[in-house]
């Protein structure tokens, strides 16, 4: 079992200034973790504290059961891989990816066998004999990533491994790494800036903002089921709608404009205690649509608006306009073309029309709350 438990952590670089603020987490063995959040919001942090690079102003932290406080980095069984691969340029990628075992004082035979190994599982055996500079940015990557699989190791910590790479790459990449985690079972916990490859490789997401954590859950809780306006925002590309409006008996005014909104919904917030008061309103882009696309009963919540900008990517387009005075897109699965000035009505899916409260900005859960299990896109 190598499971990392983290207990009330704080970090601060100056006295009294936390980079982190009493984080709680428990990460399972085998557990492929990402730790996501803007630049600053302490990730890195937290994944140098695990590995003993940086030291733990208060908390405890625990891998395979013990405590690690004091243990020294290269006493925690723990490989890192960087962003900027940190290979030794003079040695071939066979002494690289053996050095860590030559200082374990392995054998020489059996650091050629464990490479070779290693080597042939991601395909750098024809590779072995080159120097790092005659490699491409993808392959020094691979073996920075064979160094710490040869290891063996019980835990994988990756600090922004992908970001040097270029998109294709960067893809491909990603998919070598869920593989070759997922096969070796080995405990992973990946930090990252970029809300794709949290989506795309966790099991389970921590998403941070100054050095809180903001939400823990799988990629599709936090997308259909986020906690507040900060993750609603984060999560999803292009980021969710966000809109401020007053809460009325007739439904939801802005200034001089005004939405009808479905009675149930309406009759929840205003129970809630939310009549008169300004709430957020969020939307995904997908779950605005064309008027002219959906039934009789959603056409009724309907409302005008010119189209600013159409950008066709394929098999969707993503429009742009203005909902009283608000920019906001909606992606369209459709291949119409769009002329910008055109009239359009447009209705919000209410299925998946989120509100926030306009002090805390948590979410407002809705009753009857839905589970994200029961939604399908
Ligand atoms: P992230 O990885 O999410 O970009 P970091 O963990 O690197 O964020 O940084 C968290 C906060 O701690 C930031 O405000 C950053 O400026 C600060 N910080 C990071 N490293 C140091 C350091 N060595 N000395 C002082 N402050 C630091």
């Amino acid at each position: 079992m190598s499971g990392i438990e983290l207990r009330n952590i704080y970090k601060d670089y100056l006295p009294g200034i936390h980079a982190v603020t009493n984080l709680n987490l428990t990460i399972e063995d085998g557990e492929f973790v990402v730790f996501v959040g803007p630049s600053g919001c302490g990730k890195s942090t937290t994944l140098r504290m695990i590995a003993g690079l940086e030291d733990i102003t208060a908390g405890e932290i625990y891998i395979d059961g013990e405590k690690v406080n004091h243990i020294h980095p290269k006493d925690r069984n723990i490989a890192m891989v960087f962003q900027n691969y940190a290979l030794y340029p003079h040695m071939t990628v066979a002494e690289n990816m053996g050095f860590g075992l030559k200082m374990k004082k392995m054998g020489q035979s059996e650091i050629d066998q464990r490479v070779e190994e290693v080597a042939k599982s991601i395909g750098l055996e024809d590779f072995l004999e080159r120097l790092p500079k005659e490699l491409s940015g993808g392959q020094r990557q691979r073996v920075a990533l064979g160094r710490a699989i040869a290891r063996k190791p019980k835990v994988f910590l990756m600090d922004e491994p992908l970001s040097n790479l270029d998109a294709k790459l960067r893809g491909q990449t990603r998919a070598e790494i869920i593989q070759l985690t997922r096969d070796l079972g080995i405990t992973t916990v990946y930090v990252t800036h970029d809300q794709v490859e949290a989506m795309t490789m966790a099991d389970r997401i921590v998403i941070m903002n100054n050095g809180f954590i903001q939400q823990v859950g799988s990629p599709r809780e936090l997308y259909l089921d986020p906690d507040n306006k900060f993750v609603a925002g984060f999560m999803g590309s292009p980021a969710m709608n966000f809109i401020e409006v007053e809460i009325t008996p007739q439904g939801l005014m802005r200034e001089n404009w005004g939405l009808p909104i479905p009675e149930t919904i309406l009759d929840d917030l205003i129970n809630k205690g939310y009549l008169h008061k300004t709430m957020t309103l969020g939307i995904r882009p997908e779950n605005i649509h064309l008027a002219r696309e959906r039934d009789h009963s959603e056409q009724s919540y309907s409302f005008s608006s010119e189209i600013k900008l159409a950008e066709m990517l394929g098999s969707e387009t993503l429009v742009h306009f203005d909902m009283a005075g608000q920019p906001m897109v909606a992606k369209l699965f459709t291949l119409e073309a769009f002329d910008r000035g055109q009239a359009e009505d447009w209705v919000l899916d209410f299925d998946y029309v989120h509100f926030f409260d306009g002090d805390t900005e948590q979410r407002v859960l809705l009753t009857p709350a839905k589970q994200p299990a029961s939604i399908s896109i």
